[in-house]
């Protein structure tokens, strides 16, 4: 008998396939398709001794494990994202991006800056989905919200173990990170964060200024150029310089129908 045979025999007698990376354990599936071709009952064998099926459930409940502990806005997809209302972003590279292997294995940045309605929080939330979709773990969340998160760490002493434990994310999403005001907070935090990913793990950060309102963010003007020196080492940048998608939308509801849509206009920079 052919070893291969010998493979698809193991399937069916109830030995769990060989094999497993980060995605969990993998069926040769070539492997499996030359046996059967030979063996067509082994199929039975597969399905009715449940080799096959809890191998890709057991995948499946992982995904919708991590999709729930990502918290990403729901309806967000990059099936929904109209790609061109964004011509500087490119649907290429974006999918590109989605793969993951490239940058999230070396801890590299996204950064996302743009007008409010720009569609910043869309695109982050969908790159998010696709990379949970595609077996990464990825956690989003309102800068403000995990700034007040690790404060409270801080103060119960716990800030090392707090940031450690963002770790098992691949992809930490923080959303409209000028939003986070000194008095607010002391956010000093958000700097260690930064630290402790850098080189390491990834951020996607979403912004509506690029750098220039970030002296708000961060205590000191040396941490804010310290900050921004780390985050962008290795980071790719979409500058989406877009009216609302929101406004445009609602003009062409209004203009009516039989005209065509309003595409990309390229904002000008207030005068
Ligand atoms: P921002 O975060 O830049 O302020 P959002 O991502 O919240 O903007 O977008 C505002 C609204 O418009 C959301 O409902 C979003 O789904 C939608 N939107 C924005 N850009 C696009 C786009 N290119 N394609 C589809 N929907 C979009
Ligand atoms: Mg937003």
């Amino acid at each position: 008998m052919l070893p291969r045979l010998h493979a698809a025999a193991d399937l069916g007698r109830g030995r769990p396939p060989q094999g497993s990376g980060k995605h969990g354990h993998v069926v040769d599936y070539h492997h499996v398709i030359h046996a059967l071709r030979k063996k067509p009952m082994a199929l039975l064998n597969l399905v009715y001794r449940d080799q096959l099926f809890p191998l890709a459930d057991r995948g499946r409940r992982r995904i919708e494990r991590h999709l729930v502990e990502a918290r990403l806005p729901v309806g967000k997809t990059l099936a929904s994202f109209d790609f061109e209302a964004v011509p500087m972003v490119s649907k290429a590279q974006v999918m590109a991006l989605t793969a993951g292997d490239g940058w999230l294995e070396k801890g590299a940045n996204l950064l996302l800056f743009g007008p409010p309605g720009a569609g910043k929080s869309h695109l982050a939330a969908a790159i998010g989905l696709a990379l949970v979709e595609n077996g990464w773990r990825v956690l989003f969340m309102r800068t403000s919200d995990l700034v007040q998160r690790l404060q409270i760490a801080r103060r119960e002493l716990a800030l090392e173990s707090a940031l450690a434990k963002l770790d098992k994310y691949h992809l930490l999403i923080l959303d409209d990170i000028v939003y986070v005001s000194k008095d607010q907070a002391e956010t000093s935090v958000l700097f260690e964060l930064i630290g402790s990913r850098y080189e390491r793990r990834s951020m996607l950060i979403t912004a509506n200024q690029p750098f220039g309102d970030w002296g708000k963010v961060f205590p000191d003007q040396a941490l804010t150029l310290a900050a921004i020196d780390r985050l962008v080492h290795h980071a790719t940048i979409f500058e989406m310089n877009v009216e609302s998608y929101r406004r445009r939308a609602a003009l062409d509801r209004k203009r009516g129908p039989g005209r065509p849509p309003t595409r990309a206009t390229i904002k000008q920079n207030a005068d």
